[in-house]
């Protein structure tokens, strides 16, 4: 088994897998009311050929995780058949989802072997919900956090995307929400991901700003972090604040993906595949591998992995947002599977 390094010494160990393009939501950030032009069915890697490609990555290259995204994941059928699949290969297997199905899927996906859950929800408001995914479904959403809790996932992540002048008043509101219903917390910078292209700097809640909110209601910790994008920390109210809350003073949990102001792309280990069986080596990559054509093409076990390597060396060393040179990817976060 060799590591899979690129040329800035990083070992990839982290698979993200879209396992479509299509979506039950119209998030503004993401996607145009419209929706997309979503690919044909035949354009979609089949169960067989997304497995086949994590078989190459684990046996070849020591792959610890997967992460499955979409789009919304949940709309694939028979999507526990690929997780447990999946789980048979012995990687810890995440979702990320925007929970509105949950409440009918938790349980088999668990089940089926899937360990980790984050649903995304960027507002408790329920107006601002309709008017930031153009649906009315912050109810099922909720629920489908309390059926991930029921189902056994433990921790559940709640990913916040944060926009200054949309959400960014809202984050006591969630680091309460968090505490008080025993989830976690996750708020992610706002990235030049947007399928509008209205991404600006000037719409971004850094890392710093959401601490200074933090910290004038709690007394926080520092976490351990790992490999893992989010820096984690603890949290309570402080004393003077506690007495207000009596009973419910317990301690919460919330990280911070500071992908902007902050970026940790000299300790990135992930590699994307798309649902059209793109190969990304960096979610802003300009270029990819076709590994579909190679797949169909009647590529053997030894061509797909020499291709993934190459592909992997080809890496630049991060995103370089913010920088003169940054270049914005051709595919939006719904198409590259986040
Ligand atoms: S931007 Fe690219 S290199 Fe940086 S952390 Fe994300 S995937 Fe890794």
């Amino acid at each position: 088994m060799q590591p899979l390094i690129d040329t800035f010494g990083r070992v990839h160990k982290d698979l993200r897998i879209s396992v479509t393009d299509r979506c039950n939501f119209r998030c503004q950030y993401c996607m145009p009311e419209e929706g997309m032009v979503w690919l044909d069915r035949s354009e979609i890697l089949t169960f067989d050929e997304i497995y086949r490609i994590a078989n190459i990555l684990v046996e070849r290259f020591g792959l610890e995780s997967i992460r499955l995204t979409g789009g919304e994941p949940t709309l694939r059928r028979e999507l526990h058949v690929l997780v447990s699949r999946l789980a048979s290969l012995g990687v810890e297997l995440s979702m990320t989802t925007n929970g509105a199905t949950l409440e009918r899927h938790a349980v088999d996906l668990f089940e089926a072997g899937l360990t980790r859950i984050n649903i995304s929800l960027d507002t408790l408001d329920r107006q601002k919900f309709v008017e930031l995914t153009r649906r009315d479904q912050l109810q099922q959403v909720i629920e489908g956090i309390d059926a991930a809790k029921q189902a056994g996932f433990d921790p559940v992540k709640v990913n916040v995307m944060l926009m200054k002048g949309i959400n960014d008043t809202e984050i006591i509101d969630f680091l309460e929400f968090g505490r008080t219903s025993d989830v976690v917390i996750r708020f992610i910078e706002f990235m030049p991901l947007d399928a509008g292209e209205e991404w600006s700097q000037d719409r971004v809640v850094a890392a710093s700003e959401i601490m200074d909110q933090v910290t004038e209601h709690y007394r926080s910790e520092s976490l351990e972090r790992g490999s893992s994008p989010a820096e984690r920390f603890r949290f309570e109210p402080k004393s003077d604040v506690s007495s207000d809350l009596g009973e419910n003073a317990q301690w919460g949990e919330f990280g911070i993906i500071a992908s902007v102001s902050e970026p940790f792309c000299e300790s990135c280990d992930r590699i994307r595949l798309t649902s059209d069986g793109q190969l990304r080596n960096c979610l802003f990559a300009l270029e990819h591998l076709d590994l579909r054509a190679l797949l169909r093409g009647g590529g053997t076990d030894e061509q797909l992995a020499k291709a993934i390597v190459e592909e992997v060396e080809a890496k630049r060393s991060g995103h370089n947002i913010g920088q003169v040179y940054f270049i914005r990817p051709s595919k939006s976060m719904s198409q590259v599977g986040g």
